[in-house]
């Protein structure tokens, strides 16, 4: 009943399998969902900002405590920690909208059309969502 707690205080969530959502992050001014959440088997709660904000910070923006992820009792305390535990759909989505902005600024300087700050601001920032999407795979080996 955790995952009922945490998705009633985000906005935008939306169920991308069973056990798994994407919603705004609310640590951050995020319009396009980049807060992936996934309740396991065992009742723990994980998530991944695929913008890079920290557990602690998403959890006191709602109100919520590192324990909250925590099924009561302590049940998993002996459970193994996966490694990967986002559905790659979830990993691909959060690429996939990034690329689009790479191909907008793209496009905008083939063009010939000068980048503001703001423009290279989000270029920036695409580059380092789609290094941390990489990273929640497994895949960011630099
Ligand atoms: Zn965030």
């Amino acid at each position: 009943m955790s995952a009922a707690k945490l998705l009633s205080r985000l906005e935008k969530v939306r169920p991308t399998r069973p056990g798994n959502w994407v919603a705004c992050c609310p640590a951050h001014d995020d319009r396009n969902p980049s807060l992936a959440i996934c309740e396991k088997q065992d009742g723990r709660l994980l998530i991944r900002c695929f913008a890079g904000c920290e557990a602690p910070s998403i959890l006191s923006a709602v109100g919520m405590e590192f324990q909250d992820l925590f099924p009561p009792r302590g049940l998993g305390h002996h459970v193994k920690r996966e490694r990967y535990p986002f559905p790659a759909a979830d990993i691909l989505y959060a690429i996939g909208f990034e690329a689009l902005i790479v191909a907008t600024t793209a496009s905008s300087i083939l063009a010939g059309e000068p980048l503001n700050a703001a423009d290279r601001e989000r270029l920036a920032l695409a580059v380092c969502r789609i290094h941390a999407a990489l990273d929640a795979g497994g895949l960011n080996h630099e």
